[in-house]
C-alpha cells in the first residue's frame, strides 16, 4: 500500500479484520493503476530519501522489510543500498506490482521479492529472518490498531543492532550485529574489539566488520546480554542452541550470561549429558559434571567417541572402566546370594523361581555398565515376575546401588 491510490474510501469504524479484509480487497483493484498518480514518483523519491538519512544502509549487509510494501515505487530507490529488501502485502495485486517492476528494472529476486501474507509475529515466518530495518511508507493510515502493528514489526527486528554504534560483527551465516565498543568493554573481556582499540585508531573500527564464528541465532543472543535491557528467556530455547551460546559466553566473557547459562545446561542434563558434560569440564563446572556424567555411561560408546571433547576421553574412559567393575562385581554377587525361602507359588519347600529371578536380572544387566543407572527398573520388574524371589533381590539390589554410589565423581579423573 503506497501513496498513490485515492482516499475515497471509508476506513473509521471498524474491526481490525474488516479493516484487513477491506484494505485487501481496495487495493487488489487498484493496484495496476497505484503508480499512475501524477506525483507518486516525487513522493516516493521523497520517503526513500527520509529511510536512507535514517539508518546507516550497507549495500553488503542491511536486509530491510517493508511492511504493505504496495507497487515497490518506494523500494526501487532503497534496493540500491541495501542486501536484501523483502516486501509483505496484504494484496496480490500489490504483490503483483512490486514483482513486475522489480523485473522490468532487472533486479534480481534475490535482491528483491515481495510476498502476499498477513504477519503474526511467529517465529517461523519469512524463514525466520530478522531486518536491520523495518519499514513502512504511507500506509498507517490504512491500520487499525497502530500498537499493536508496530509491536508485530518490532518482533521482525534484530534485537541488536545500532545505528551509531562503532563496530560491526559479522555472524558465520553472514548476519551483520552493530554494537557499541563501550557496551562490550564493561560487559565482558574477551571480544576481539579490546585488541582493536588498542592497537589502532577508534575511527578505523567504524568500518570494520569483524568476523566471528558463531552463528546469529547464537551473536542475536550473546549482544542481548551486553545491554541494559531484559535478558533473553532461554526456558525456550532447544538445547543446541543454549549450548552453542553457553560456549560464545565462556569464550568472550560475558559476565552477565555466565550464570544463566550454567544453571539452564544443568537442567538440560537429562536428556544431553554429554553435551553438558562437554560444557562443563571445560569451563570447569565440576558439581556439573559429576552430575551428567552418570548419564554418559548409558550412551553408546561410539557416540561418546564421536563427540566427547578429545582432551577428555582419556578421563572418561578410566571412569567407564569404574563402572564396568562395578558390573562385573553385580554380577557376581548375584551368583553368591542364596536363596532358601519356601516358594508362594509352587509349594515346594525351596523356590525354584529365584534361578529363573537371577538370570532375568543377569540379561538385563548384560555386559554394559550403563545398566547400572536401571537398577529400580530392572528389579522393579523382576519383583513382579518373580514375587517369592523379593527378598534375595532386594538385597542384591541394596549391594549393587551401595556400589554404585561408592564409584569415584568425575571430577576426580581431570
Ligand atoms: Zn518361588
Amino acid at each position: 500500500m503506497s501513496a498513490e491510490h485515492s482516499h475515497s474510501h471509508s476506513h473509521h469504524h471498524h474491526h481490525h479484520h474488516d479493516f484487513a479484509a477491506a484494505n485487501q480487497a481496495l487495493f487488489d483493484k487498484h493496484a495496476h493503476e497505484a503508480d499512475q498518480r501524477p506525483d507518486a514518483a516525487e513522493v516516493a523519491a521523497k520517503i526513500a530519501e527520509a529511510i536512507l538519512k535514517a539508518y546507516p544502509f550497507d549495500r553488503d549487509n542491511t536486509l530491510v522489510l517493508d511492511y504493505a510494501c504496495g507497487t515497490g515505487i518506494v523500494a526501487r530507490s532503497i534496493v540500491p543500498h541495501c542486501k536484501t529488501y523483502i516486501g509483505v502485502d496484504i494484496s496480490q495485486g500489490m504483490v503483483d506490482q512490486f514483482t513486475k517492476g522489480a523485473e522490468a528494472h532487472g533486479i534480481p529476486t534475490e535482491k528483491m521479492r515481495a510476498i502476499r501474507t498477513e504477519l503474526k509475529g511467529e517465529d517461523h515466518e519469512l524463514d525466520g529472518i530478522k531486518f536491520d530495518v523495518v519499514m513502512c511508507s504511507l500506509a498507517y493510515h490504512h491500520i487499525g490498531d497502530i500498537l499493536s502493528v508496530t509491536r508485530l514489526l518490532a518482533f521482525f527486528l534484530k534485537p541488536v543492532n545500532f545505528p551509531d554504534a562503532d563496530i560491526s560483527f559479522r555472524s558465520n551465516d553472514q548476519v551483520v550485529f552493530r554494537v557499541h565498543i563501550k557496551n562490550l568493554e564493561t560487559h565482558s573481556d574477551g571480544f576481539p574489539p579490546a585488541a582493536f582499540c588498542a592497537s589502532g585508531s577508534t575511527a578505523s573500527v567504524s568500518e570494520e566488520v569483524v568476523d566471528l564464528s558463531e552463528s546469529a541465532a547464537v551473536l542475536d543472543l550473546l549482544f542481548q546480554y551486553v545491554y541494559p535491557q531484559r535478558q533473553p528467556d532461554l526456558s525456550e530455547i532447544e538445547l543446541p542452541l543454549l549450548a552453542d551460546l553457553s560456549e560464545a559466553v565462556e569464550k568472550y566473557q560475558v559476565y552477565a550470561a555466565m550464570d544463566i547459562c550454567k544453571i539452564f545446561m544443568g537442567n538440560g542434563l537429562q536428556d544431553n549429558p554429554l553435551t553438558v558434560l562437554n560444557y562443563a569440564v571445560r569451563h570447569g563446572y565440576s558439581d556439573i559434571a559429576d552430575e551428567a556424567a552418570p548419564l554418559t555411561v548409558s550412551l553408546p560408546l561410539d557416540e561418546v567417541g564421536t563427540h566427547m571433547y578429545s582432551t577428555y576421553v582419556g578421563a572418561w574412559l578410566k571412569y567407564y572402566a569404574e563402572w564396568q567393575k562395578i558390573l562385573e562385581v553385580a554380577s557376581a554377587e548375584g551368583w553368591r546370594i542364596g536363596h532358601t525361602s519356601p516358594c508362594r507359588i509352587s509349594n515346594s519347600s525351596t523356590c525354584p523361581h529365584w534361578l529363573t529371578a537371577r538370570q532375568h536380572v543377569l540379561t538385563k544387566l548384560g555386559a554394559r555398565p550403563g545398566a547400572l543407572n536401571d537398577l529400580a527398573m530392572i528389579f522393579t520388574t523382576a519383583h513382579g515376575l518373580y514375587p517369592c524371589a523379593i527378598e534375595s533381590l532386594r538385597q542384591w539390589e541394596y549391594f549393587i546401588v551401595v556400589k554404585v554410589k561408592d564409584i569415584p565423581k568425575f571430577r576426580n579423573f581431570l
